[in-house]
């Protein structure tokens, strides 16, 4: 774990700040409250989403509606709770009825995911569906092919592995997709144990780590629907993300280190080979999220 010190905690409180009055693109007119991101500022594992959704532009919270559930879940299949790793997403403000992310949105956002990569110094990053996966890898390549496999990257001084994963608010479409997010998921603790610096995951981790978030309001709305999700479950249409491959980014330098070989665990089952598509055989409902870009 980076150690957590001041100058990380007065660092990410000064970005926060600057998140919630940002005006650096058209969002911040439709924003109800922007989203900066949450969690333990030590954690060796980062997760970054696309864009804040309907329940996550009302709580000023990452993934706090179904898809938040599920990202839950997956956490607690490998012993770890969403306040023992950080959550961010590549926009901080909602785009209008979950459009996808413009290309000068992406750019306009950027620097403040890389200075929160900079402050927390994680040692792996999920990416989470096309977007984050195409910004922090700086390829073009989508989720459906580069999933589950580690790629070692720099990003802003720091040498980290990119995990790219599946959307979970794709995968809560998609039972195919939700199989294999499960089983890459499972790589994750292999992952975090290998390296320079590998860090612990399970139940001896620490169970009360230093969650940093922002100063809530009191809740003006209803929290999202609280409905109990199991891993095998799959859930209607919510979609509480949006949004296809946009290409803004600086391209992290690989830093050459061969990732850890995680085949053993690991299986493309139910990946597409291409990008433009749900997984091979997989049905995915009109209108939903394969075209909304999740994977
Ligand atoms: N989907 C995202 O990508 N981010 C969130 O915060 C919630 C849903």
């Amino acid at each position: 774990m980076a150690p957590v010190t001041d100058g990380v905690i007065s660092g990410l409180e000064a970005l926060r700040a600057e998140i919630e009055v940002c005006t650096a693109c058209g969002l911040h007119a439709t924003r109800t409250r922007a989203v900066p991101g949450e969690g333990d500022p030590a954690s060796d594992l980062m997760f970054v989403g696309e864009a804040p959704g309907y329940h996550e532009d009302q709580q000023g919270r990452p993934f706090v509606g179904q898809a938040g559930k599920l990202l839950e879940q997956l956490l607690a299949s490998i012993g770890l709770s969403r306040e023992q790793v950080f959550i961010a997403n590549v926009l901080k403000s909602r785009p209008p009825n979950n459009r996808d992310p413009q290309p000068d949105e992406i750019a306009a956002c950027r620097p403040y995911l890389w200075r929160q990569i900079e402050l927390i110094k994680p040692k792996v990053i999920c990416t989470l569906g096309n977007h984050a996966t195409k910004l922090l890898t700086g390829n073009p390549a989508g989720i459906t092919r580069v999933h589950g496999r580690p790629q070692p990257a720099e990003i802003n001084g720091v040498s980290l592995y990119l995990f790219p994963i599946f959307h979970p608010a794709a995968a809560l479409y998609t039972p195919a997709m939700l199989a294999t997010l499960k089983e890459d998921f499972l790589k994750l603790p292999e992952l975090l144990q290998s390296g320079a610096a590998p860090a612990a995951v399970g139940a001896d981790q620490a169970t009360d780590p230093p969650v940093w978030r922002p100063p809530q309001p009191p809740a003006t709305r209803p929290p999202a629907n609280a409905t109990d999700l199991t891993l095998d479950a799959v859930a209607g249409p919510v979609v509480d993300a949006a949004h296809p491959a946009g290409d803004a980014a600086a391209s992290p330098a690989d830093v050459g280190t061969p990732p850890p070989d995680l085949s053993r665990s690991s299986s493309d089952t139910g990946a597409a080979p291409s990008d433009s598509g749900p997984p091979a055989g997989t049905a995915v409902p009109t209108g939903e999220p394969e075209q909304l870009g999740l994977f």
